[in-house]
């Protein structure tokens, strides 16, 4: 601030002097003017403010205790993190330091919040930086921002007085995408060269200890060079949590919130299969949210359910149904479902609802016991018989089918070339490359055909379980799995006595 005093102090005085032996100041302001112009334009286009979109947080208030479950990779970042605290033995034994650890996996599963808490388990300064925030079209202008965002990690951490400095960068495959790709590459070879540069610069002799913790949704995109030994060469995998990650993760989105002393969380975590940290967060937000709306003072698990379903499916539509037909409709597409999921693995019916959400008329949610990474043939087969029994029952109870069934059948096509792609169709182990495609459109023809009649079969005959199912979801809007099998045990009895 001195400085500037002084500078403008001297200017002033100069030009009070000039102006006092009778010089014509015109050209020099006009020049000062133009000066100015240019400073704001490059200002605006960052080309003077190299630093500026880097979020600095000098204490980091923030602990791998306030992430929910992924224990895998909070202790593999742990245990690297081993090697930056206790640098001054690492040198000693004359261990190559760790320069850079990798976060993959998908969005919002967590990897911010690990490099946070990396700096906080390390007592670091946490620079926080987005791969993007590099890439611009003049040349030399990323490989200069590089070189500040290592000079202010070193210095930040001296000001803060402390000996480690952690620079997170997320979305790495901007910066360090494969190099010679890009149209304007020279700039984008330029850049990562120069993280290159610093990287290799890192080291264990210096008063402030830098690590570089980089994230990324697509690390086959990454230039090899970044990946070698010496540069990220720890790789911490982050991916979607599994059920007791996700419990622990609602459990901590739900601390500040005011929870019914009934509501269940291992429930919901126990149909949330796929969901990120990011998801999950929403959904405790939107039950809150829910919860507010309907005046409650406490958030209960209808609250939360609702809110599951909002994250899958999107805001519930309410004049979607202009016609009773419509409803009727979707309600009997529905209960197919519905029927053929319950016939084939019992129990398996969470809720049935024919209230549209998002792109959805109606839907059937399952509940999920347990997460499997392998399926066996007939698994997939009663996938696939589960996604035609909508388009099916319309068939058998309604006279003809509906558009109504596009997703279903799409998402029944990818299981079915599942099948024959893993070798269990009557082709056998098969490659696709040397299978003819026409061969393949039969054999998927075949299946579907097959599976269809399978469904037909079960569906046959049930039209006043059916009807009676439908009738109830129509007035309701939707049903539990639990009056679901009620409804199927008092009538089903029926059905077959008289199918009998
Ligand atoms: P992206 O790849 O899109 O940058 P990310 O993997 O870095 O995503 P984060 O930004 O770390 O994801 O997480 C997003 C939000 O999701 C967090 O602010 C937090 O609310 C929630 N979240 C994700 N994972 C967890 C977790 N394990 N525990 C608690 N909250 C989580």
């Amino acid at each position: 601030m001195k400085k500037k005093e002084i500078t403008i102090g001297i200017i002033f005085g100069v030009l009070s002097y000039l102006l006092y032996i009778g010089y014509d100041l015109t050209p020099l302001v006009i020049l000062g003017l133009l000066g100015y112009f240019l400073y704001v334009i490059s200002r605006k286009r960052g080309l003077l403010n190299l630093a500026n979109h880097q979020k600095v947080i000098e204490n980091i208030n923030f602990s791998f205790e306030d992430i929910g479950g992924l224990d895998t990779p909070k202790q593999e970042l742990k245990e690297a993190l081993e090697f930056l605290i206790k640098s001054s033995l690492v040198y000693k034994m004359g261990i190559r330091p760790i320069k850079g650890i990798l976060l993959t996996g998908p969005p919002g599963t967590g990897k911010t919040l690990l490099a946070k808490a990396a700096a906080g388990y390390s007592d670091a300064v946490f620079i926080s930086t987005s791969g993007s925030e590099f890439i611009e079209m003049y040349a030399g202008v990323g490989a200069q921002r590089v070189r500040n965002l290592f000079q202010k990690a070193r210095e930040m951490a001296r000001i803060q007085k402390k000996h480690r400095a952690i620079i997170f960068i997320d979305e790495i495959e901007v910066l360090g995408g494969k190099r010679g790709n890009n149209t304007s590459h020279l700039e984008y070879d330029q850049t990562l060269n120069q993280l290159l540069v610093e990287m290799d610069g890192m080291s264990t002799e210096t008063d402030v200890q830098l690590l570089l913790i980089a994230a990324t949704n697509r690390p086959d995109l990454l230039d090899s060079a970044i990946l070698r030994p010496g540069r990220f060469d720890r790789q911490v995998k982050v991916d979607f949590p599994d059920k007791e990650s996700r419990l622990a993760i609602l459990q901590l989105h739900c601390l500040n919130k005011p929870l019914d002393k009934n509501a269940d969380l291992a429930e919901i975590a126990a149909t949330t299969y796929g969901f990120s940290g990011a998801h999950l967060e929403n959904v405790a937000n939107e039950a809150a949210i829910l919860a507010l709306r309907e005046k409650g003072s406490v958030i209960k698990q209808v609250h939360l359910r609702e809110a599951v379903d909002k994250v899958i499916l999107g805001e519930k539509l309410s004049d979607r149904f202009k016609n009773a037909e419509t409803l009727h409709r979707v309600a009997v597409h529905e209960t197919g479902h519905a029927l053929i999921s319950e016939t084939l693995n019992p129990g398996s019916v969470d809720q049935i609802t024919v209230t549209s959400r998002g792109n959805a008329l109606g839907y059937v949610r399952h509940t999920q016991k347990e997460e499997q990474s392998l399926y066996t043939k007939s698994a997939l087969d009663k996938e696939i018989m589960i996604l035609l029994a909508g388009a099916l029952s319309e068939e058998l109870f309604l006279g003809e089918r509906s558009t109504g069934a596009a997703n279903d059948f799409q998402q029944a096509m990818e299981l079915v070339q599942q099948i024959v792609s893993t070798g269990l169709s009557r082709l056998g182990v098969i490659s696709l490359e040397l299978l003819p495609e026409k061969e393949f459109y039969y054999v998927c023809q075949e299946i579907i055909r097959e599976l269809e009649n399978q469904t037909r079969k079960v569906l046959q005959g049930k039209d006043i379980l059916l009807l009676r199912v439908v009738e109830v979801l129509k007035s309701k809007e939707k049903i539990s799995g639990r009056e679901f099998r009620q409804i199927l045990s008092k009538h089903g009895n029926h059905e077959e006595t008289r199918t009998a």
